[in-house]
């Protein structure tokens, strides 16, 4: 089934600013709450609809992704891209959520379903491991819907039952006098917490809290050419939501060891190999490592340090696209430090030969000059 644009979801145009979205999200979210719509079913899938387009058009970064891909952004991509550490922003939407709910219908309310917390997990990885990829299992600990009680907190055969205190609104009115009359206030109720019911057999699992810290592993696929700070999302996988509300995800935040041969910018693979001086001058066929094992690289007569040679597709796998990057390989000439007789012998005569001819620069720079002043 072909999915809602979220623009059309929240009734806003494509230009509409951060605040218009906002405005919308909280008026169809208070007219789509399940807490308002009990009668109406199809309500909770429109609200979860609205809320789920508000989280990618809140986000500029995602937003902007939406823009260019469509739902394609992601669905088929789990990568989410962002500075490492940054996830201060991660549960921002339960803030939001709370305070919408809070405004909605009065002062003080009943509190409605509360998305999960978001978790992070930080995985460090070999520089060939995230070069190829790989499946890894991890263990987290996280906060799930308590299976006996079903999350609601209450033993089973059990129900919760009205509050007492507050008559099942969720809400105290107290009226007090002045010497200006009196007034009534509102608060929440703090022996059910604003819920209106309270539980009178907890479940034994959970001891009335409906979630429980669970030990999970799960697996991980780990696409070739992650790199540092690449954040895979795993949708779902964070801690239970309350009262009804959605899951949160598991966002695993990749960290790469530093390889003592390779270095690596995107998806090119950077080293520098040494090579004698005198097959970097006589040119010839070296062996530099890869990251698919040894591989033969000529080099011209004439190599001087700080060349760059590149290996196409002996690189990174791209992230999301096809193919590798290139290796490029830093020409690092090796002067000997100590010298045989025989070897002192056949340098002092490679420079007395050398001595004769000039430099190739040198021969360029006197060309320059001449041409500077014009044939002849
Ligand atoms: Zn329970
Ligand atoms: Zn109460």
């Amino acid at each position: 089934m072909a999915k809602a644009d979220y623009y059309e979801i929240l009734g806003v145009d494509r230009e509409a600013s951060a605040e218009e979205i906002k405005k919308a999200y909280r008026k169809l979210a208070r007219a789509y709450h399940p807490d308002a719509n009990r009668n109406d079913p199809k309500a909770g899938e429109r609200f979860k609809e609205i809320q789920e387009a508000y989280e990618v058009l809140q986000d500029s970064e995602r937003r902007a992704r939406y823009d260019r891909h469509g739902h394609g952004a992601f669905d088929e991509s789990p990568f989410d891209y962002g500075p490492g550490g940054g996830f201060g922003d991660l549960g921002g939407l339960g803030d939001l959520f709370e305070s919408v709910l809070g405004g909605f219908g009065g002062k003080t309310q009943r509190r409605g379903p509360l998305r999960g917390s978001d978790l992070r997990f930080d995985l460090e990885l070999g520089f060939e491991e995230a070069a190829f990829g790989l499946q890894r299992e991890i263990q987290v600990s996280r906060e799930e819907g308590c299976e006996r009680c079903g999350g609601t907190g209450a033993a089973p055969g059990s129900t919760p039952a009205k509050c007492e205190a507050c008559g099942g609104t969720g809400q105290i009115r107290s009226t007090q006098s002045s010497l200006f009359g009196s007034f009534v206030s509102l608060r929440t109720c703090h022996r059910c917490q604003g819920t209106g019911r309270v539980i009178t057999k907890p479940c034994d699992q959970c001891r009335g809290r409906g979630r429980v810290e669970k030990r999970r592993r799960l697996t991980v696929n780990i696409p070739a050419g992650v790199d540092d700070g690449t954040r895979l999302r795993l949708a779902g996988e964070g801690e239970a939501g309350q009262r009804g509300g959605p899951p949160g995800d598991l966002y695993v935040l990749i960290r790469i060891r530093p390889h003592p041969v390779f270095r690596r910018q995107g998806a090119e693979v950077v080293i520098e190999h040494q090579v004698n001086f005198a097959v970097a001058a006589m040119g010839g066929e070296i062996e530099v490592p890869t990251l698919d094992g040894p591989a033969k690289l000529r080099i011209p007569e004439g190599t001087q340090p700080g060349s760059v040679f590149r290996l196409k597709g002996k690189g990174i796998q791209r992230l999301e696209a096809y193919g590798r990057g290139d290796q490029h390989v830093r020409v690092v000439v090796e002067v000997p430090t100590r010298l045989s007789e025989r070897q002192r012998e056949l340098l002092e005569e490679f420079l007395s030969l050398s001595g004769e001819q000039p430099r190739e620069e040198e021969k360029g720079f006197f060309k320059k000059v001449k041409d500077a002043f014009g044939p002849g």
